[in-house]
């Protein structure tokens, strides 16, 4: 199996530490975040292992319009023809995947963080640095439910980028965080909950305050663009993301 089943009825495909999600809903799909390019054949398996086809999807999402999450978007756009959602103010990131900002110096961080130096190269090497843009995206509503599988709440989290958004399944008691809240920062190593690092985070106290925004969805589960799973309940996530702080 390349996923589990993280949620009621929702499936983790993970791939040189980047995460997508597959929300299941009576047939119909919700795919949130797009990974990266290497992760487009692996949909399929993913959608043929649960019993499900290409066209049982019916929308994607993206949390954000990191390359890290937008990888298969413009492919999936095309051949799916499916709407893909996404917050206006991540529509130009979209457009231009290498044009986003960010605090400190990227470069900077591997040489402080060796560990983090493996995860870069698997994600480079499941095509990180050639993502293609994607435009023609839906704006996402600021707050309320999707008519999309799964229905989901947006949760405006801005910070780790303007557009941020993390998305509330409340009756499958899950919070979909993106890079809002990660279980693993990519451009450090470090696993935990925590907001990521200022190498790849527009502003990070604004990121700080958004964990209020995920605390307030009770959510029992947490599902982040990076690392595992968190299981104890958003609540000690974003406690313990708060410890950790900016960084
Ligand atoms: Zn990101
Ligand atoms: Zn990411």
């Amino acid at each position: 199996m390349i996923t589990s089943e993280v949620a009621d009825r929702v499936y983790r495909l993970g791939h040189a530490f980047v995460n997508c999600y597959v929300v299941e809903d009576d047939g119909r799909v919700l795919v949130v975040d797009t990974g990266l390019p290497a992760m487009w054949p692996l949909l399929a398996e993913a959608l043929r292992e649960r019993g499900l086809r290409p066209g049982d999807v019916a929308a994607i999402v993206l949390t954000h319009a990191h390359f890290d999450h937008t990888g298969f978007a413009a492919r999936a756009q095309a051949r799916l023809d499916v709407p893909i959602w996404a917050h206006v103010d991540d529509f130009g990131l979209a457009e231009h995947p290498y044009r986003y900002a960010h605090e400190n110096p990227r470069a900077f961080y591997p040489v402080r963080h060796p560990r983090a130096l493996r995860i870069l190269g698997a994600m480079a090497f499941a095509g990180a640095l050639r993502v293609p843009g994607v435009r023609g995206l839906r704006p996402l509503p600021s707050g309320g439910a999707l008519l999309v599988p799964g229905q989901p709440v947006v949760v405006p989290t801005p910070g780790h980028t303007a557009g941020h958004c993390a998305l509330h399944l409340p009756d499958r008691d899950v919070v979909l965080s993106g890079d809002a809240l990660v279980t693993l920062d990519p451009y450090t190593g470090v696993r935990g909950p925590q907001i990521v690092a200022g190498a790849a985070t527009a502003d990070s106290a604004q990121a700080l305050e958004s964990l209020a925004a995920l605390a307030a969805t009770g959510a029992g589960t947490v599902l982040p663009g990076h690392g595992d799973p968190w299981t104890r309940g958003v609540a000690t996530a974003v406690e313990q993301a708060r410890e950790v702080g900016a960084h």
